[in-house]
């Protein structure tokens, strides 16, 4: 057998049986252009985070800008402007109280930095054995080896590393007596509880509802366990509020902002701490510290085009295009049954036709690449997350498509 045409390995992929990817030239607003010529509207942003489509001169501009002065700077011992630039802009969007940032590279790694955090929380105030987590059923929150523990047992990417990692509890999203019973029993070796805050992605879209969140926040505080809210896929109007905690109405002892961050361009993280959580680590004593620093943290070229998306975030009334995405989502999906579909979902800027059985979307990638539209479903999960400069003609287009997908 001749291996040798695979020298670049796929995410996700059977690399045997996978089929040949398309090959991309070149991004001008909410397409892709192959090298074929052919044009793909792009309905899921690159898995979510291009929100601003492909090509844009203000984000060019940023990172061009940027590069004349310096590309990367570590931030051992040394700073610069756009980082602290970038945290102080955080610090002012996110919900009140969330005010020490700490930067990473990846939406996984920001993750894995806020499951230290929490266990060294509890460490510092001298309660080492809190050192496990609560997460939701059908969670995700990356690929790296901590954060995987968090990702739910059942019907999951990682069933093979199940035995791999680091047990942890899983409780069922909406359901407020289960957690107060775990939280009752275990609370003195449970350091936090991770949640997806309204969507849970990658899981399969699926929703809870704000008050649960709320409730669990407040049985959360009561049992001394912090509440950790991933807004890696959330964050930044996905779910139709800047932030899905907003909508539940608390402040999350840590949150992780990433995807959206940069516009889609750079690979960023944030991790954001409340004070309560920073000063356990403030203190004389240097065993208290945060020791994790990654080497591209707070990357230059990626906090200067941070910046620029929050610009054109705000900007651009972003918050009102997202309630017009919701609106046409809700009325194109309004009334649509078929015996191939479990339910539709919808909430802000998200849509997902759930199907009966995965073998009923084997196809649609395709299909829906032959009429223009670039879908990537997974399981039987067939979702849009489009760029939030989307026309209207055009999210008309992607419904039409996820429906010939699903529904035929
Ligand atoms: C994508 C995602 C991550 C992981 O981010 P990467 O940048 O891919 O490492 C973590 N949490 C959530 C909720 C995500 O959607």
């Amino acid at each position: 057998m001749n291996n040798s045409q695979h020298t670049l390995w796929y995410p996700y992929a059977q690399m045997k049986t996978q089929s040949h990817p398309l090959e991309v030239e070149r991004g001008e607003g909410a397409y892709l252009v192959l090298k074929n010529g052919d044009r793909l509207l792009d309905a899921v942003s690159s898995w979510w985070c291009v929100i601003h489509g492909y090509n844009n001169t203000e984000l060019n501009q940023a990172i061009t800008d940027q590069l004349s002065k310096i590309a990367h700077v570590m931030l051992g011992g040394l700073t610069h402007n756009p980082a602290i630039r970038l945290a102080k802009k955080l610090v002012e969007i996110t919900p009140g109280g969330l005010n020490h940032v700490f930067f990473s590279d990846s939406g996984s790694v920001g993750c894995e930095v806020a499951m230290k955090m929490a266990i060294q929380y509890w460490k510092n105030k001298g309660e080492p054995s809190k050192k496990r987590f609560i997460a939701l059923k059908r969670g995700y929150h990356g690929d790296t080896l901590g954060v995987m523990s968090l990702g739910s047992d059942d019907e999951t990417m990682h069933a093979t590393f199940q035995d791999a990692v680091s047990p942890q509890f899983f409780v069922t999203p909406g359901d407020e007596s289960e957690l107060e019973s775990l939280l009752k029993n275990h609370s003195q070796e449970i350091a936090g509880f991770f949640v997806e805050p309204l969507m849970q992605g990658a899981g399969g879209f699926y929703l809870h509802e704000p008050s649960y969140l709320k409730n669990a926040k407040t049985l959360c505080e009561r049992h001394k366990v912090l509440v950790i809210a991933d807004e890696v896929a959330t964050g930044f109007g996905r779910t139709g509020t800047l932030f899905a905690v907003e909508q539940a109405d608390f402040t999350p002892d840590i949150m992780i902002l990433g995807k959206a961050l940069t516009g889609g361009y750079l690979g960023l993280a944030a991790t954001i701490a409340t004070t309560d959580v920073f000063n356990s680590f403030y203190s004389e004593d240097s065993s208290k510290a945060f020791m994790h620093g990654p080497t591209f943290m707070g990357n230059a070229l990626a906090c200067s085009v941070a910046l620029k998306s929050i610009e054109l975030f705000e900007r651009g009334e972003y918050l009102k295009k997202i309630k017009d995405i919701e609106t046409q989502l809700h009325n194109g999906f309004k009334g649509v049954s078929h015996s191939n579909i479990v339910e539709v979902r919808i909430k802000g800027a998200m849509a997902c036709i759930e199907v009966t059985d995965e073998a009923l979307l084997k196809k649609s990638q395709e299909i829906a690449a032959s009429n223009g539209v670039w879908l990537r479903p997974f399981g039987r999960f067939l979702y849009t997350m489009p760029p939030y400069i989307i026309s209207e003609k055009e999210l008309k287009k992607i419904i039409e498509v996820m429906l010939l997908c699903s529904a035929k």
